[in-house]
Parts: C-alpha cells; sequence; structure tokens
C-alpha cells in the first residue's frame, strides 16, 4: 500500500523561484542554476522509480513511502521506504547516466559521461550505510527491532555500473521487483498489526523541509532579491495590478490572485515573520491599506496587536 506517494521537492519550487528573484549578477546566482538542475535530475530519477513501485503488486503485505525526513542525532531524508514483514528496505536513487565505477579508499562513484566527461560524486554506498544507521538508530530509540536492509537503484536506462561493490545491493531500476519480491526468503518478523505501528510512528515524526526562508540557508541578504509581485506563469518579477487583476509585461499573462501567491514565496525566500511595512517592501505595495487587506485575509498566525502586529505562515 502506498503511503506517501511521490510529489515534487518543495524545496525544489522554491529554488526555482529564488533563483526568478536573484539578479544574474548575484555571487550565487550560477550556483544555485546548477543546484536546481542537479536537484531536478534526482526528482526526475525518483519520480521514475516511482512508476516502477506503484505498479508492483508484491506477494506480502508493505507499506511505501517516498521522502521521509526524521530528526535523531541528525536530521536526514530517505527517498524510499518500504516497511515489510522482513523489516523496512531503504532505497537510495540515484540518476547518473553514463559509465560508473563505484572506488574505495578513498570512496567515490566515478562518472564517464559517453563524450568522455568525468565527474566524481560522494560514495552513494556510504550514504546509503549512513541512512541505515540512521534510521536502525530511530526504531531503537523507539524501544523497536527491525531489520533494516537498503539497495541503491539506479533511475536511468543510461547508466552502466562497471565496478562496484559486493558488499552493498545496486540496482537498476527494473531489478526492483525481483530484489522486493525475494525479500519472501528471509524470516518473517514483523506482524500485520506492528506493521502498521511503524507505519504510524513513521508518519508522526516525519518533518517538512525546514530550511526556509531560502536566503537564510544560502546566507543571502534579503535586500538583494528582486522585489515586486511574481509571474507564476513566466517567472518574471513585477507584475503591475491593472483594475482588478495583475498584469505580467514579460508574457501578457493575467492572474486575479497573484499577490496572494507571491505572499507564499516571502515565507519561502525571504522572512519568517511578516509586518505591514515588511509586506509593503517583498511585494512592492503602494498603500499600508493594501498590505493590511492582504495580510487579514491571508490565512496567517497572528501575533501581536496594532503597530506591532506580525503573522506568521500557518504550516
Ligand atoms: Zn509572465
Amino acid at each position: 500500500m502506498i503511503i506517501k506517494k511521490y510529489t515534487e521537492s518543495q524545496q525544489l519550487k522554491a529554488m526555482k523561484l529564488l533563483l526568478n528573484r536573484l539578479p544574474m549578477k548575484h555571487p550565487l546566482y550560477s550556483k544555485i542554476g546548477m543546484e536546481i538542475q542537479t536537484t531536478m535530475a534526482g526528482d526526475y530519477g525518483e519520480e521514475m522509480v516511482y512508476r516502477e513501485l506503484e505498479r508492483m503488486h508484491l506477494p506480502y503485505n508493505y507499506y511505501l513511502f517516498h521522502k521521509i525526513m526524521i530528526r535523531t542525532e541528525k536530521l536526514f531524508e530517505i527517498d524510499y521506504i518500504l516497511l515489510t514483514p522482513f523489516g523496512a528496505i531503504v532505497l537510495e536513487v540515484k540518476n547518473i547516466i553514463g559509465e560508473l565505477e563505484f572506488q574505495v579508499n578513498p570512496s567515490q562513484l566515478v562518472q564517464t559521461k559517453d563524450n568522455g566527461e568525468i565527474k566524481k560524486y560522494p560514495c552513494p554506498v556510504n550514504q546509503l550505510n549512513e541512512y541505515i544507521y540512521l534510521l536502525s538508530n530511530f526504531f531503537s530509540l523507539h524501544n523497536l527491532s527491525i531489520p533494516v536492509f537498503g539497495a541503491i537503484v539506479f533511475a536511468s536506462k543510461n547508466s552502466y555500473v562497471k565496478t562496484t561493490t559486493n558488499e552493498t545491493t545496486i540496482l537498476y531500476k527494473n531489478d526492483i521487483y525481483s530484489f522486493l519480491r525475494k525479500l519472501q526468503n528471509k524470516p518473517s518478523t514483523l506482524t500485520n498489526s506492528k506493521l502498521s505501528q511503524i507505519k504510524n510512528l513513521i508518519l508522526k515524526y516525519n518533518s517538512s523541509y525546514d530550511f526556509f526562508p531560502l536566503t537564510k540557508h544560502y546566507y543571502i541578504e534579503p535586500s538583494d532579491l528582486i522585489l515586486g509581485v511574481a509571474c507564476e506563469k513566466c517567472g518574471q518579477v513585477g507584475m503591475n495590478k491593472v483594475k482588478n487583476f495583475w498584469y505580467c509585461a514579460g508574457c501578457q499573462y493575467v492572474d486575479k490572485y497573484a499577490l496572494q501567491k507571491s505572499l507564499q514565496q516571502y515565507f519561502l525566500l525571504y522572512d519568517d515573520f511578516i509586518t505591514n511595512k515588511t509586506c509593503r517592501e517583498f511585494l512592492q505595495l503602494r498603500t499600508r491599506y493594501e498590505a493590511n487587506r492582504l495580510l487579514r485575509k491571508a490565512n496567517l498566525i497572528k501575533i501581536g496587536n496594532n503597530k506591532s502586529t506580525k503573522y506568521k505562515w500557518k504550516t
């Protein structure tokens, strides 16, 4: 049973919004642009693996979760967790194409692309082992003794693993089903009611991505951002109000709710709290009245009164 479906990461959505508000000459512009490319490739790989997982009919009861983030001794995020009667399975998805070599001492993954370009990545084996350790630790903290296994999954048809280590299961996307089916050869340790209890525990402790506002995460001065109302269609910032609508000069898009949508960007990018003054700054509104009306109507948590009123995003 699928408990937490694949969804595009909110982090990626926010990074794209941030890039639209960064001047191209900003020192972090190209770094964030590259991070977006990497995150998009990662998300795409996870989606491809999800298409495989969602059509599985395994011969046992299971629960599937996409992107679980748990804090124990440190915060960690797992691409996929499968809870089965035989234990918990961690799937670490990689969308890296070309010829791949797992090297040890020092551990790294070396990619050779078709054009001969060579790139090195941190070793996914170490990453997977760390997640297995952290998830086992999470279960121990809750007095649960559950075997935890894992596998690295290469999502693309264009990945070719040339050399590997024998200590870790490495799968191509099409091998996932047979890998999971073979788990039946292991002893079954968890009853259905125990599985259900662990499922609820994971959901209870799953935390959301908490690196917002992104300007703090990247140490960007909020005043470096391009301010104004953003067009959701082309991303350009600086929509103009025409009667009751917002108009984008870049792509001629007309949006009645552009102001409300940009208010959400404030919390993703600019600051944790909003006041009438910072709202006017971020959205480049002319009057206190306009900001006041927007803030009062939005679904925010109000803190304080009169001049010291500020609002927080309701998560
Ligand atoms: Zn536009």
